[in-house]
């Protein structure tokens, strides 16, 4: 080689070797920036010579990870090998030898065991790395500690899998639903809820099975949920089953977002509430209708009533009225036939009354034997009454019930809303009193409130408050009105008659202050103190005034007496105070209420007479008793009612029926006392019919004690 090749070459070489040493300056520098990286991240990079399996570079987040050295695995290259877990070293092991024979990218996921036997998760990838000439001599890699991702995703899944429990075996329905209201996971309880297989469901959104009232407000709920302005609501909500059959729902929806608050779909609980809402419904309706008929009650019909005056009070032409109707001796019916015929006979007269009113009308049933009758929108009172009238056309047709035949009849009061009422109660209250006043009037028959009824209630009002006090001041006093014996034509008795003298409205009539002191109870007081007054009264005539045949008195007995328990004891301690003997005592009961409560009066009476007291049935012939029952009661007299002797004329209808009294009375051993003889000739029809005993105006007028007693002292004979 010449001076100059040498120099050329030596220069090219010098040249060549600057380059070659910038350039290994240059992989220096870069290898370098590479070990500062890599020596201070959490990662592990490793290098592995694919051909000696010498470690030829592993960073110190090694030692963290590991729990080992990196010393030590210079040292020995195997041993990050037998770190690997015993359960996925096998793996591993494969995943590296096939990554060998193909050179592909290793990827793996596997645990290791430290020297303190803890575990690590980490996550392994390597690439193999090709040298100048093409050949793979070595792996770069890097490890990561993914133990907390992998305990994390442990208790996903096992949240996932509780999850998963929890939905397919929940007694509850379960849904998973997509944003637009199709089915994506749903469980056994729903499938069964509505009666469609798992699979059915799938192919259906919620809008194909709900029933279509619903659809639209849970839609309007979802959108709300969707657009994150709740993040879970709770309806009532009905589904149709697959078989067509409505199912009531407690609905629980709830939206799942993603992490960016994304809505991803809705959960659904579906609780089946049929049941419940079933039994809702009927103790809904039981609290609204009556039991027995099935007709409204108290309670709706007053809210109906209710809602009327609201109209009224909106639309001032509007009308209605309320009927209230009460059937006449109903009483009779249930206790003559038993509440088994009387329940019946109720049901069959709900279904009389249904047919009787237009669709919109409301009957309904208040209790006992009361009905009220709500007619809307009526054009006048016509309407109204027209109705009453088909009423009582329907309730003419005979009733049968287990072989009876029945007629009932009713009284029926009519209140017109027109009157300017306010509270339902009022012009209830005013149907009612008007009710009552048609059975005063004698019954089976309707009438129209008008303001005088009121003033009659109010009347009444005051003299409820009056008779109290009366009472406390002994406003009240007996007269007596002379019984005479017809055959003897001598005083026998006298009948004790309430008389109430009113400080300033007078003496007034027991037919006023009665029926009142009845409704108030204050009857058993006031006919408490009636009784011994008259019993003391006659054992002092009787001594005073000694006969061949000692006076009687006649004492009468209010219903609500009658019905007293304490009343035998009572009658008996009277009779023990005044010494008077029972024979002595005759007590009055009116036809009618005996014939309220057979069963019970009938006790009563066989107690009262095994005293030895006389009993005596009053107004008889009003009272509707049939003689079936007549035989039965254990009385002594039969009191035939002032409106058959007032009619007495001979050969005439009425002398034909005191004719059969009187046959009647005595061929059942009683003995007969005829009201209200006015004038002579109905005596001696009387006489002639041989009625025992008179009492009347002819005779004498109801006496003041004082005017008795003269009587009796004059012993008169007439
Ligand atoms: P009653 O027991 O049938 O009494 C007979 C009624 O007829 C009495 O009326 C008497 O004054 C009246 N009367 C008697 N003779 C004649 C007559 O010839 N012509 C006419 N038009 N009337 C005559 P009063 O005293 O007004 O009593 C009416 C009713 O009041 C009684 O009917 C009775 O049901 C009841 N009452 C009276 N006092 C009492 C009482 O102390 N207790 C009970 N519970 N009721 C009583
Ligand atoms: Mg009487
Ligand atoms: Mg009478």
């Amino acid at each position: 080689m010449s001076q100059s090749t040498f120099d050329q070459e030596l220069e090219r070489l010098l040249a060549e070797n600057s380059k070659l040493k910038e350039e290994l300056q240059e992989v220096r520098e870069s290898e370098e920036r590479f070990r500062q990286i890599a020596d201070n991240v959490r990662e592990v990079f490793f290098m592995i010579s694919a051909e000696t399996d010498e470690i030829l570079y592993i960073s110190p987040a090694y030692e963290n990870v590991w729990g080992r050295t990196c010393e030590s695995l210079y040292q020995d290259p195997e041993s990050w090998l037998m770190a690997i877990h015993p359960e996925d070293s096998g793996k591993a092991l494969a995943t590296l030898e096939t990554q060998f024979r193909t050179g592909d990218e290793f990827r793996e996921d596997y645990r290791i065991v430290r020297p303190d036997d803890s575990i690590r998760w980490v996550s392994v990838r390597a690439f193999p790395v090709r040298n100048a000439e093409g050949k793979f001599n070595r792996f770069v890699g890097i490890a990561e500690d993914i133990t907390q991702r992998k305990l994390a995703e442990q208790a996903m899944r096992k949240s996932e899998e509780r999850f998963r429990l929890t939905f397919e075996m929940a007694p509850i329905g379960m849904a998973i639903t997509t944003l637009d209201g199709r089915f994506k996971k749903v469980n056994q309880s729903l499938c069964e809820a509505l009666d469609y297989t798992e699979s059915e469901l799938l192919k259906l959104g919620f809008a194909d099975i709900s029933h279509r009232d619903d659809i639209d407000f849970h839609l309007s709920l979802e959108q709300k949920l969707a657009y994150g302005e709740e993040s879970d609501f709770q309806i009532e909500k009905r589904y149709i089953s697959k078989h067509g059959r409505p199912v009531d729902t407690l609905l629980k929806v709830a939206v799942v977002r993603d992490g960016n608050g994304r809505a991803l779909h809705f959960n659904n609980q579906i609780v089946d509430i049929t049941e419940r809402k079933k039994m809702e419904q009927q103790l809904f309706h039981d609290a609204l209708h009556d039991s027995l008929t099935g007709l409204p009650n108290r309670v709706l019909f007053m809210n109906r009533l209710e809602q009327e005056l609201k109209r009224v009070k909106t639309q001032s032409s509007y009308l209605f009225a309320v009927l209230f109707l009460d059937l006449d001796r109903f009483k009779l019916v249930n206790d003559s036939m038993g509440h088994l015929v009387g329940d019946k006979l109720l049901m069959e007269i709900a279904r009389r009354l249904e047919s009787c009113v237009r669709p919109t009308d409301t009957v309904a049933r208040l209790g006992g034997d009361e009905f009220t009758i709500l007619l809307e929108n009526i054009e006048n009172i016509d309407t109204a009454t027209k109705i009453a009238d088909t009423i009582y056309t329907a309730l003419n047709v005979p009733f049968t019930l287990e072989n009876y035949e029945l007629v009932t009849t009713a009284s029926i009061g009519i209140a017109l809303s027109s009157h300017g009422y306010d509270r339902p109660e009022d012009i209830l209250r005013d149907a009612d009193l008007t009710m009552y006043s048609a059975k005063e009037q004698g019954k089976a028959r309707y009438e129209v409130f008008d303001r005088s009824m009121h003033t009659r209630a109010i009347e009444r009002l005051h003299i409820e408050n009056d008779l109290r006090r009366g009472l406390e001041r002994e406003e009240f006093e007996v007269y007596y009105q002379p019984i005479i014996s017809l055959i003897t034509n001598k005083l026998s008795g006298f009948e004790a008659l309430a008389r109430w003298n009113h400080p300033t409205k007078g003496f007034i009539s027991p037919t006023n202050f009665i029926p009142i002191s009845e409704e108030t109870g204050l009857i058993l007081p006031l006919g408490s103190w009636l009784l011994e007054e008259a019993c003391r009264q006659l054992k002092t005539w009787q001594i005073k005034y000694p006969q061949d045949f000692p006076l009687k008195i006649s004492v009468n007995l209010s219903g609500k007496q009658l019905r007293e328990i304490t009343l035998i004891d009572q009658v008996e301690r009277i009779l023990t105070k005044t010494q008077l003997k029972p024979i002595s005592l005759k007590l009055e009961i009116t036809e009618s209420i005996l014939m309220e409560n057979i069963e019970a009066a009938t006790k009563t009476l066989l107690a009262l007479r095994k005293k030895g007291i006389q009993l005596s049935i009053d107004d008889f012939g009003t009272g509707y008793s049939s003689l079936s029952y007549l035989h039965r009661f254990p009385v002594d007299t039969l009191k035939i009612d002032r409106s058959f002797v007032s009619e007495i004329k001979s050969g005439q209808e009425n002398s034909a029926i005191v004719k059969t009294i009187v046959t009647l009375a005595h061929m059942l051993n009683m003995d007969v006392i005829a009201e209200g003889i006015e004038n002579e000739s109905q005596l001696d029809q009387l006489k002639l019919l041989n009625c025992e005993h008179g009492q009347g105006y002819f005779f004498s007028k109801p006496l003041s004690r004082e005017d008795a007693e003269a009587l009796v002292a004059k012993s008169p004979q007439w």
